[in-house]
């Protein structure tokens, strides 16, 4: 086992990155008892805690890369822990040191991606606006009343392009006068920042915002509650602030300003998934769900663990770039919790969680027992 020491570095390092506060837990486990991880195997943030504090963090193990940022122990937290940053603050050393174990190891293979193509998915740049061909999707001018950031995985993923596909028809349906940077946008760098890469986050933000000023946007639709996070809450830290909506909120406001007519109906029963850093991280619970109700035949049904106890899909925090073995994917339990409220339809609207959902239905007995939707997906179908 190789440890880190002195014990002043891993101090100083939480402090730096804001985590000081780990001096301040007194043990009590209650972040153990709300972790997802408990429920698929045995995981501490109490003891990666306890062992940091002791100058004792242990840097070959996959440990301090499993919390998924979920966001719901630091709100238990009695004593007002940040968990998350001092989590992250760990990984800085980690990452600096350039140990990545097990199951981390893609996350160096990402950053190296990230840093010469501007994505985690060893994609060209130049094909980053290819998802709009044959879409009438416009070069954003400043002129224009937003620019449209798909992010990394639905400018690229096959899947979830057709997320963006479905965003930019209903956008064209509205007659919103929007357009895309294509090849000049970067990733958000939200999820590096989380695996403890702050240099490489700093960069890809610093472009971005490069980017945007140099076109003049004030406006910024994403379909990542990823992204939606990092501009609203991450940029400002560059001194810029910019409008920031999810299209799940922009959706709402797009049906009650009378802009987008929901003529037909969807007769399905649809449960909702709450992404992390949507619900708890921003607190955007009930837009979702409104433009849900809006659609004629849908029937919402609630799972357990819904609003701010949501159950993670397990891909935040960098995880979306390591394997999770099988039996311990939180994805499979939220699968099974939406057939059990009689859902025939899971829906949400995030990339990391479509693609975990999407892993864990094709592994179903019954794959077609459920679908997979992004809530675009199903407006696009009534409109
Ligand atoms: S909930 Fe807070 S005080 Fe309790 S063990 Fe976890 S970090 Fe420490
Ligand atoms: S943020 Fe979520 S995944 Fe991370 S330790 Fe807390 S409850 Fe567990």
């Amino acid at each position: 086992m190789e440890t880190v020491a002195p014990l002043q570095e891993i101090i100083d390092v939480i402090k730096e990155s804001g985590g000081d506060g780990f001096k301040y837990c007194y043990q009590c486990g209650l972040c153990d008892t709300v972790c997802p991880w408990n429920r698929v195997r045995s995981f501490s943030m109490r003891r990666i805690i306890r062992e940091a504090t002791f100058g004792l963090t242990d840097i070959e193990t996959e440990e301090m890369w499993r919390c998924t940022t979920c966001g719901n122990c630091p709100r238990q937290c009695p004593r007002g822990v940040k968990i998350i940053e001092a989590g992250v603050a760990l990984r800085r050393i980690s990452t600096e040191y350039g140990v990545f174990p097990g199951a981390v190891g893609p996350v160096k293979g990402v950053a190296a991606s990230l840093l010469g193509k501007g994505n985690p998915l060893g994609e060209d740049r130049e094909k980053r606006g290819a998802w709009a061909e044959g879409l009438s999707v416009k070069a954003f001018s400043e002129d224009m009343e937003l620019l449209y950031f798909p992010g990394c995985y639905l400018c690229y993923d096959p899947r979830l392009k057709k997320v963006a596909r479905a965003t930019a028809a209903i956008l064209n349906k509205a007659g919103v006068n929007f357009g895309i940077l294509g090849e000049r946008e970067n990733c958000c760098g939200e999820s590096i920042r989380k695996t403890g890469d702050e240099a490489l986050f700093k960069r890809l933000a610093r472009e971005n915002i490069k980017a945007f000023v140099e076109a003049g946007v004030h406006k910024i639709l994403v379909s990542s509650p990823h992204c939606y996070h990092t501009f609203k809450n991450e940029y400002p830290e560059f001194m810029v602030k910019f409008e920031v909506v999810h299209m799940a909120q922009y959706l709402c406001e797009l049906i009650e300003q009378g802009r987008l007519e929901l003529s037909g109906g969807y007769a399905r029963k649809v449960s909702y998934h709450d992404p992390c850093y949507l619900g708890r991280h921003n607190g955007v619970y009930d837009q979702p769900r409104q433009v849900l109700k809006q659609v004629a035949g849908l029937e919402l049904v609630e799972m357990t663990d819904t609003f701010e106890n949501s159950l993670c899909c397990g891909g935040g925090g960098g995880r979306i770039w390591m394997e999770t073995v099988k039996g311990e994917r939180f994805s499979d339990l939220r699968l099974a919790q939406a057939t059990a409220a009689g859902a025939q339809v899971l829906a949400t609207c995030c990339p990391y969680c479509i693609t975990h959902f999407e892993e864990s239905r094709i592994g179903l007995e019954d794959s077609d027992a459920i679908e997979i939707k992004d809530i675009t997906e199903i407006i696009q179908e009534v409109i």
